[in-house]
């Protein structure tokens, strides 16, 4: 009887489709709860090299000089950028689950490729001193009801046992969405949109920002400044894809 109760209440906490190709899931035994093992086995994982300010891959053409072409042309004010996976297909369509239909619960699922970079690559989280993630604009969280990279952030500062702030850093103008704007135009749009609380919180600490996507790096760059004014050393941005 506790079993079928307990059963009946996964199938409502648990949908029965994988949350991106809509297929049947074959039960817990499929591993996660979520998504089905073809889609997971497909997501496109970032792979090195990387070029050393955003962390995506580098092409051939751009090996020499260690930076992407992007990376050459513009500054961005974080000291080094990673993103475990590419912002298409699977996590494309489980990101967007995440954000935009209220499907809070896929935090751990979408934390795992990054808990598993930071493993893989030796991100040196032993000198991080604080977790922040990249804060939404008070409208855009009373919309959305969550913040995404909140969720990302309290994943991975729970595993490696580090302190997450989202009192320091403030979005107090809202932005465009960025989607549909171009590289210069995304520049503009969040420039000095960041402000940091409590100035001394932040001095000399070291700081992994996290968020949801890297596209052209100029949220995590204006947060980052902000951060680096308040007297941060170094930070770092971690976000799922770019
Ligand atoms: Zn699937
Ligand atoms: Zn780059």
């Amino acid at each position: 009887m506790l079993r079928k109760i307990i059963g009946g209440l996964a199938d409502i906490i648990y949908p029965k489709r994988c949350l991106a190709c809509k297929a049947p899931l074959a039960g817990a035994a499929s591993g996660d709860h979520y998504v089905c093992s073809k889609c997971w086995g497909e997501i496109k994982k970032n792979v090195p090299p990387f070029c050393s300010r955003c962390g995506r891959h580098l092409k051939k053409n751009n090996l020499a000089k260690n930076v992407c072409s992007g990376c050459a042309r513009s500054e961005l004010h974080f000291d080094r950028a990673f993103s475990p996976t590419l912002y298409e297909g699977t996590i494309k369509k489980l990101l967007h689950e995440f954000k935009y239909k209220g499907k809070d619960y896929l935090g751990a699922t979408l934390t795992k490729p990054m808990l598993e970079f930071i493993t893989e690559y030796r991100l040196p989280m032993e000198y991080m001193d604080l977790v922040i993630p990249v804060p939404l604009h008070n409208s855009k969280l009373r919309e959305r009801e969550f913040n995404q990279a909140h969720i990302l952030g309290s994943h991975i500062a729970r595993e490696y046992k580090k302190e997450i702030r989202l009192d320091l850093l403030v979005r107090h103008r809202n932005t465009l969405t960025q989607t549909n704007l171009e590289t210069g135009e995304r520049l503009k749009n969040v420039k000095n949109c960041f402000s940091v609380t409590d100035g001394t919180a932040v001095t000399g600490k070291n700081i992994l920002l996290v968020d949801d996507v890297l596209t052209t790096g100029a949220t995590c760059s204006e947060a980052a400044l902000a951060l680096k004014n308040a007297g941060a050393g170094i930070v770092f941005a971690l976000t799922l894809a770019n």
